[in-house]
């Protein structure tokens, strides 16, 4: 295992961050996975400690066929934002932006240096704007923050990787994937030996988040470069790990193991896994996904738990305002299943309280959330 440290720019006088990134195996196949980017969704953090326990025994038995790249702490910056007594890992407290958007669009800072290299060999041009992609990043103009050195930093390793799992949870949630429609064949086992509820797919989610920013560069490329054959060379996917408080050792060691035989069946791992279970979750557009807000202001009470499957008008929670009597039902406008809700119990303006992932689209332009 080889232990990589980076120190952040731009930290505070006296003061300084690292970012640890442990790496294992040797080959030309990489899989990198990070945790615990929003700092304050940990399940991904106990499953990235199972993952480096495994993945040292396993380089010690010599069954790495490939190089894993692990983060499990890939955000230094918020994993100490607290704010009285309450952990704030989503947004940074300086400048208020969100950690997982804004990821530097690859295919703008690739493309000038792949003209007229690129051809019919699809081999040679993925090894070509690997290249490319890790030479723009590094030759970038310095980082102007310490949270533009740290973006800069995770995507310079993930970018040239095959696969790619960004470790995240929501705030109450079942076991659930984001990814772009194409790469969903090959992440079918995965969500099978996670026990995905649902997998969500987009194709520009918008905003840039981390695990889009490594994997539709090579869309935008086929596209940029209709001639040359570009293949969609790095499967990314978010994985949400249930809730935040979802942190029990048993599922989290589970989940780890799911995803060690994942890379088994990418190649990365040899020796006998158990086969990954024959059946899988579906997956449905992400524009599909119903956010339900509340009306008013109020206590809110769940009338539905976690993983019911639910039709059009079945009611999702019930929002009362103690001083007016106000009540309000909010109900499912899509058949689907109610695969995540909000922690807090009071409804605040714009907020999404409930997500309801059904297959019929019903929303447009920028998908995700802040
Ligand atoms: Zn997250």
């Amino acid at each position: 295992m080889e232990h990589i440290q980076y120190r952040l720019p731009w930290s505070a006088s006296g003061t300084e961050r690292t970012l640890t990134l442990f790496r294992f195996g040797s080959g030309a196949r990489k899989a990198y996975i990070q945790a615990s980017l929003h700092a304050d969704e940990l399940p991904g953090m106990r499953v990235a400690v199972e993952l480096k326990r495994r993945l040292l025994e396993l380089e010690a038995q010599g069954r790495l066929s490939g190089v894993i790249e692990l983060v499990p702490v890939a955000n230094p910056i918020g994993i100490a934002q607290m704010f009285q007594a309450t952990h704030q890992g989503r947004f940074e407290f300086s400048s208020g932006k969100n950690f997982n958007r804004d990821f530097p669009e690859l295919v703008d800072v690739v493309a000038p240096l792949l003209e007229g290299r690129l051809g019919g060999d699809a081999a040679v041009n993925i090894a070509l704007i690997r290249g490319a992609m890790v030479d723009a990043l590094a030759a970038m103009p310095a980082a102007n923050s310490e949270l533009d050195g740290l973006r800069r930093l995770l995507l310079q390793h993930a970018c040239d990787a095959d696969v790619v799992l960004d470790l995240h949870c929501d705030f109450e949630s079942i076991m659930l994937m984001y990814a772009m429609p194409q790469h969903w064949p090959r992440l079918q086992s995965l969500a099978a030996r996670l026990g995905a509820g649902v997998t969500l797919l987009a194709e520009g989610a918008g905003g840039s988040a981390f695990d889009e920013a490594c994997a539709i560069a090579w869309l935008r490329l086929a596209e940029r470069f209709p001639e040359a054959n570009i293949p969609l060379a790095c499967a990314a996917t978010t994985i949400e790990l249930r809730g935040m408080a979802d942190t029990e050792r048993e599922q989290c060691v589970d989940s780890a193991h799911a995803i060690l035989g994942y890379l088994a069946d990418q190649g990365l791992i040899s020796g006998d896994w158990p086969a990954a279970p024959a059946s899988h979750c579906q997956a449905v557009p992400f524009a599909g996904a119903q956010y339900a807000c509340a009306p008013h202001p109020g206590v809110v009470s769940f009338l539905q738990p976690l993983g019911a499957h639910v039709k059009v008008g079945d009611p999702l929670f019930e929002v009362i305002d103690p001083l007016t009597d106000r009540q309000s039902v909010v109900c499912a406008s899509t058949d689907g299943i109610l695969y995540a809700r909000e922690r807090l119990r009071f409804a605040q303006p714009g907020l999404w309280l409930a997500k309801v992932a059904g297959s019929t689209p019903i929303r447009q332009g920028r998908l995700l959330s802040d």
